[in-house]
């Protein structure tokens, strides 16, 4: 894994180097060429001219031809060139005395027709120098003649060995400590790296692991920081899950083991035949319980999921709410509570799903109902706020205490368990509750204390 990362950035970075260095080579060897080049043409040309004026001065007879070739040669050493003056008359044998290549022919026969003619060539037998040719015209248009002037570049061989060796120093000196970079970022890189995939095979297998520090203000911080989070989502996920099978076990074995218990009392013959009926409806209640209690799971589950679709319809919220009423005292049996409806305006509706909606009424009310005395009041007041809609539950009844008042919307919580066992709740129902209206884009929040009442409160987007 490592040497994965460190294998990667090196070859990166070689090749980052060896085109640095190859394209500075390449720009570096023509800038100079370039540079020596024309400093020598220029000198060249300034050379033709001396030279041309010690021709007219011989021209003229002020100079002697022995005089001329003595300043001639003199020219040439100084400027380090090789000069060679072609009369027209007498050109050919220039020519053979030169030794000149066949280019050098052609550059002269061209000078000779009155072109100025400039060239840069590497010379065939001193591979490795340079030279500058230069060939000026001279005489009349009667007797043509040509100054040719050539000179070495030493220089640019000189001066490229010369950047070659820094250029090659710098690009060995680089590779070190490019080297040494590349293995600490690799390290850098790996290291948490490696941490999080050795962490990820202990949550795998289910051991715990602490979280990830260190964290630097870069992808891999961001990568650790992204571990650390699903982590501790998957431990918290893991701990909802076990309290949740415990739960459903808890609630299951109770009615599950009544029911047995009658069925075996009566096939044991423990239960007479006069009270094997009334054992027979027990039983069938804790049935019914079970029922109630999985089509409950099997409600939160999908709510949890997010597998319930909203099927959302205009609504009106006083034919809902006086409906719910009525199915509670229908199916709870109990007819002693006072209800009281407001809702403000009278026609206030609202978009939501009517059956989740009343689903999540019947449920608050059949708490209310359960929990307020027979002659107790159960009030639901719905308003338009903004453009929100405030429906209130309230009830007269035992109310919660403080202290429990957080937990009432967890799974299977229950406030005294023994008595709401007994009155058949799961403590599921304002779980589900909570779901449906958040998934409206609602809240519900609950008020009480112990003695004096509950009040729940929706708040939902009209
Ligand atoms: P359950 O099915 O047991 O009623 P819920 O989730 O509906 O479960 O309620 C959780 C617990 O909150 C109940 O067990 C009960 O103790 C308490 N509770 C809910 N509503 C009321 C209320 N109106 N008055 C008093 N206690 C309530």
């Amino acid at each position: 894994m490592k040497s994965g990362v460190f294998r990667r950035l090196l070859v990166t970075y070689i090749l980052i180097m060896t085109i640095i260095v190859g394209l500075l080579s390449v720009l570096m060897s023509q800038y100079l060429k370039v540079y020596f080049f024309n400093n020598k043409q220029k000198d060249l040309t300034n050379t033709g001219r001396q030279v041309e004026t010690q021709l007219i001065r011989y021209r003229r007879g002020d100079l002697t031809k022995e005089e001329l070739e003595k300043q001639i040669n003199v020219i040439g050493r100084v400027t380090n060139s090789r000069i060679i003056i072609v009369d027209g008359h007498n050109s050919g044998a220039a020519i053979a005395d030169t030794g000149l290549e066949d280019d050098l022919e052609t550059i002269l026969k061209r000078v000779l027709d009155g072109e100025k003619v400039i060239k840069r060539q590497q010379y065939a037998s001193e591979l490795n120098s340079y030279v500058v040719v230069v060939g000026i015209p001279t005489g009349s248009a009667e007797s043509k003649g040509a100054i040719l002037l050539f000179s070495p570049v030493y220089e640019v061989a000189q001066a490229l060995r010369k950047v070659y060796e820094v250029i090659w120093i710098t690009a060995a000196i680089a590779l070190v400590v490019g080297l040494i970079l590349v293995w600490i970022t690799s390290r850098r890189i790996s290291r948490p790296v490696i941490e999080l995939s050795r962490m990820a095979e202990q949550i795998a297998r289910g051991e715990a692991v602490p979280d990830v520090h260190g964290m630097a203000d870069d992808e891999i911080g961001q990568l650790t920081r992204s571990f650390n989070y699903m982590k501790n989502r998957l431990a918290e996920t893991d701990r909802m899950r076990k309290e949740f099978i415990a739960g459903v076990s808890h609630e299951l074995r109770t009615p599950l083991s009544s029911v047995r218990g009658f069925i075996q009392g009566i096939l044991d013959g423990v239960i007479c035949d006069d009270d094997q009926e009334k054992y027979l409806r027990l039983a069938f209640e804790e049935t019914n319980r079970l029922t109630r209690l999985t089509n409950d799971l099997l409600d939160l589950t999908k709510l949890e999921a997010g597998v319930i679709k909203l099927n959302k319809k205009e609504i009106q919220l006083r034919k809902l709410i006086d409906d719910s009423i009525l199915t509670i005292r229908r199916s709870s049996g109990k007819e002693g509570f006072t209800s009281i409806v407001t809702v403000t305006p009278e026609n206030l509706s609202l978009k939501a799903d009517p059956d989740r909606l009343k689903q999540v009424l019947i449920n608050l009310l059949s708490n209310a109902s359960r929990y307020t005395p027979d002659n107790g009041k159960i009030e639901v007041e719905a308003k338009l706020y903004g453009s929100e809609v405030k429906i209130l539950v309230k009830d007269s009844g035992i109310g919660i205490p403080d202290a429990e008042l957080s937990f009432i919307f967890e799974k299977f919580y229950r406030v005294d368990k023994s008595r709401d066992s007994s009155a058949g709740g799961s403590g599921l129902g304002l779980s589900i509750v909570k779901n449906l209206i958040e998934l409206h884009g609602g809240s519900i929040t609950a008020r009480s204390s112990a003695g004096n009442g509950t009040v729940f409160e929706i708040i939902l987007p009209q």
